[in-house]
């Protein structure tokens, strides 16, 4: 399997693949009475412990067995983050097959695009999706039989549906004798595809290896520091580049479990933050603004949260600021991709970053942070030359690693490198220090006279503004500069703002001609399946705005 050449003298360790498997095992045997707690889409909390979800695993992976689910082929879940989703993360890739999850927010036809296009042979699915997968299982071709998640009681009295089976009746059934194979570390564990946000989705096909160096180098204390005295409950969903790996590095730690289900209001995360005394969590700024909104408007304060991870989309500075000073919760911003596992940066502050001020340390803080080891990034300009670490130059970003992808599953895109390095389709500037910035994917900058514009540090001014509860800026037609930056913004509730107050907010903030030319507001703006905004969707509602002349 390796391209590289063997040295003469090899190392005489014992060679054990780094297998998915190993995270459960481990997890049983040095803290088997660690608990995970779910809140259920039955609506109620269950808890069980690691010890249990192996016993529960080895019975899924007899299942499997019996179902005649082969190494390498595919098994699909739709479901939210539960106990029984974790359960078919350790089966199904520790059996050798390849766990597909599946976005339940996507359009049907795209969940069964993806679903024919990764020729999955089992779906796994919460109750509450039993109408999706109702109007998908006619369009899926290859799937030989749907599993309710849930006890017999739930299940339908008729469906549609040809061969769906009951999940707690399949385990009940089941023996947990089951020893877990093993086999080469490179083989495909499991398989996400990125949202598609143009064209098709593609599939970013994941290895054991990847997933177990991912989970280590995402543990490390500058990454998510997680440790055994940690109550982790992962916000961002297991369908979402499989929670940022979550249900791995938190087994491989020791830290208890604690699973939102459906509920991502800002309520229901609190009560269960509280509840379960959790100290880590991690998700999209969408899902916080939820949490910190509920928080605000009923005086709420958190005894045990310390530490979120906040990434898959920039983090605005009066986000990190409202939790550190208002909740003395410390925010660490993070990027990454479907196509990197998907960690590539965290940030974090040096010890010689103590001596400066407040302002000095939050404008560190509010960028993207240095590669975690294991990844690689660069800068290049649009003829591929890299461009120097000064934090002023902005180019394209690049990046390598053992959980970067190399080519999407049934090599869609054809080859996707570029001199061994894949480009991420963001922007970004890279300072001395290797902190990293990203000032915009390439398809979302506004292109001014020849010149750039960031639309993220546009946002983030606006939504730094008291009244504003969300922006997105755009680029819009103008005759002259080809295009130039218009503000779209959602107020706060019963807060006024005026489109000229809002522009003058951004005086002295930013580069005279980087002030959008416009403002105009909105009740909402649109949210994709993974959580963020869309802009193409902006970009389409306003493509004919008319911006002022003068
Ligand atoms: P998709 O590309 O399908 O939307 P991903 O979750 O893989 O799904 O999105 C990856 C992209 O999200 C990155 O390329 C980047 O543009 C954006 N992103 C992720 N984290 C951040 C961050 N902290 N700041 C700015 N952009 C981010």
């Amino acid at each position: 399997m390796s391209q590289y050449p063997q040295s003469p003298l090899m190392g005489q360790m014992m060679s054990q693949p780094l297998l998915i498997s190993s995270l459960i095992q481990h997890a049983d045997r040095y803290y088997p009475t660690t608990e995970i707690v779910s809140r259920r889409v039955e609506g109620d909390i269950h808890r069980y412990t690691y010890h249990d979800c192996h016993q529960r695993s080895k019975k899924l992976a007899n299942v499997l067995k019996d179902f005649g689910v082969k190494m390498g082929e595919r098994v699909a879940t739709l479901a939210w983050n539960g106990y029984r989703h974790l359960e078919a993360y350790y089966a199904v890739s520790g059996s050798g097959a390849v766990l597909h999850t599946i976005n339940p927010r996507l359009h049907p036809e795209q969940i069964a695009y993806i679903a024919n296009h990764a020729e999955d042979q089992y779906l796994f699915f919460d109750l509450n999706f039993l109408p999706v997968v109702e109007a998908v299982a006619p369009l899926c071709k290859t799937i030989k039989g749907f599993v309710m998640l849930c006890e017999r009681d739930r299940m339908p009295a008729s469906t549609s549906i040809a061969n769906l089976l009951c999940y707690e009746d399949l385990l009940s059934a089941a023996s947990a004798d089951y020893s877990w194979p093993l086999f080469d570390e490179n083989s495909a564990s499991s398989l996400c595809y990125t949202s598609g946000t143009t064209g098709n989705p593609k599939g970013a096909l994941y290895s054991h290896r990847s997933t177990l160096l991912h989970s280590f180098a995402s543990a490390l204390p500058d990454a998510l520091n997680v440790s055994a005295r940690d109550v982790v409950l992962p916000v961002v969903p297991m369908f979402h580049v499989n929670a940022w790996g979550l249900p791995y590095s938190v087994p491989l730690t020791g830290a208890k479990l604690v699973f939102p289900g459906p509920a991502l209001d800002g309520k229901s995360i609190y009560e269960l933050f509280e509840q379960e005394k959790v100290t880590f969590s991690a998700g999209v700024p969408t899902v916080w603004l939820g949490l910190l909104t509920y928080m605000g408007q009923n005086k709420l304060k958190f005894s045990s949260f310390k530490r979120t991870v906040i990434g898959g989309s920039a983090c605005p500075p009066a986000m990190m600021k409202a939790f550190r000073k208002d909740y003395g919760v410390e925010v660490v911003h993070a990027w990454g991709m479907t196509e990197m596992s998907p960690l590539g940066t965290c940030c974090t502050l040096l010890s010689k970053h103590e001596q400066l001020s407040e302002e000095e340390r939050e404008a560190i803080l509010s960028k993207q942070g240095r590669a975690i080891y294991g990844v690689d990034m660069k800068i290049v300009d649009d003829a591929g030359k890299e461009l120097p670490w000064d934090g002023k130059t902005y180019g394209n970003l690049l990046v390598k690693g053992p959980w970067v992808i190399g080519s999407y599953y049934k090599q869609e895109g054809g080859d996707v490198l570029e001199d061994g390095w894949f480009p991420t389709g963001d922007v970004a500037v890279i300072d001395i220090e290797g902190y990293m910035q990203i000032t915009d994917r390439s398809k979302d900058v506004i292109k001014s006279g020849g010149e750039w514009i960031g639309t993220i540090d546009l946002e983030n001014i606006a939504v730094s503004h008291p009244a504003v509860l969300q922006a997105a800026c755009i680029g819009v037609m103008h005759p002259k500069w080809d295009e130039r930056p218009l503000l779209v913004v959602v107020r706060k509730p019963g807060m006024e703002v005026s489109r000229e107050e809002l522009l003058q907010f951004y005086d002295g903030k930013i580069a005279k001609w980087w002030t959008p030319d416009d403002v105009v507001f909105t009740d909402a703006l649109p949210i994709g399946a993974t959580g963020k905004i869309l802009k193409n969707k902006i970009r389409d509602t306003y493509r004919d705005h008319q911006l002022p002349t003068a």
